[in-house]
């Protein structure tokens, strides 16, 4: 397996220290972890509006995405293009904004045949879940992002999983991450949180904490910048953003972003 992690750190030589050094590096480790996150960011909408919740909420951020195989690129080629955008147009988050890791988990790609990672025709499977379900997908995510988290002194992982209108996916419900949350912590004795602000909230609330959180100007790069279609279109361009129209990913934050424009009127 070919795992690269692109970050930029210099690892300093290890030392070992005085005793009271010792204590006052650890009191710092744990100030900077309580107020740090490691974001989960695919380039999504919803982990680009967890992104923006973190930047909100903790004084310094980094992200991690994955590139698992993905059956097109598009999501990952918007990563840079939201950090970047988030970067020019919130001048007040821009400094919260830390390191990048993109991680490679092709591996991923290589032992499931779903229609995330291979051209089927997305369909519902004999189990009930839509083809587009990857087993263990996020599973893996955490813990890639906790083994980074641990490394780089973060102990809050912020991701978008959502079990309120979505795919039936199994490892987005909260029981599931709460049973990770323990995993992590145990294994790697460290008091890991998940953090998952989107959990209970339909795609039209999704839509209203976009706007909460960054009024029109987040919004708009929400729209404009985000990929959620599986498909990966960006040739058609709804009021909602772009993508097919038609796939589950699409109609998912269609509805979400009608209903929540219908609530804005009313
Ligand atoms: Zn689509």
């Amino acid at each position: 397996m070919t795992l690269i992690c692109v970050t930029y750190v210099t690892r300093a030589k290890i030392s070992k220290p005085a005793l009271g050094v010792a204590v006052v590096s650890r009191e710092r480790e744990e100030k900077m972890a309580a107020t740090s996150a490691l974001v989960l960011f695919s380039g999504g909408q919803d982990s680009t509006i967890c992104l923006a919740h973190a930047l909100a909420r903790y004084d310094r951020i980094e992200t991690i995405g994955f590139d698992y195989g993905q059956r097109h690129s598009v999501e990952l080629e918007c990563r840079s293009k939201v950090i970047q955008a988030l970067r020019t147009n919130f001048p007040e988050w821009a400094d919260k904004l830390g390191e990048d890791h993109v991680c490679d988990l092709s591996v991923l790609g290589d032992i499931s045949e779903t229609a995330m990672t291979s051209e089927t025709e997305i369909e519902i499977a004999e189990n009930g879940l839509p083809n587009t379900f990857v087993p263990g997908r996020n599973l893996l995510f955490l813990t890639m992002a906790g083994a980074l988290a641990w490394r780089r002194g973060l102990s809050i992982l912020v991701g978008g999983m959502c079990e309120t209108d979505y795919s039936g996916y199994p490892d987005c419900r909260r029981e599931t991450l709460d049973v990770q949350e323990l995993t992590l912590s145990r294994g790697m004795d460290r008091p890991f949180t998940i953090e998952t602000p989107l959990m209970w909230l339909d795609k039209a609330e999704t839509w209203e904490l976009a706007e909460d959180l960054g009024g029109q100007k987040l919004l708009d790069l929400v729209i404009e910048e985000t990929h959620t279609c599986y498909l990966g279109d960006r040739t058609h361009r709804h009021e909602w953003g772009y993508g097919c129209g038609t796939c589950p990913a699409c109609e998912l934050r269609a509805n979400g972003y009608q209903k929540w424009r219908a609530k804005v009127a009313a």
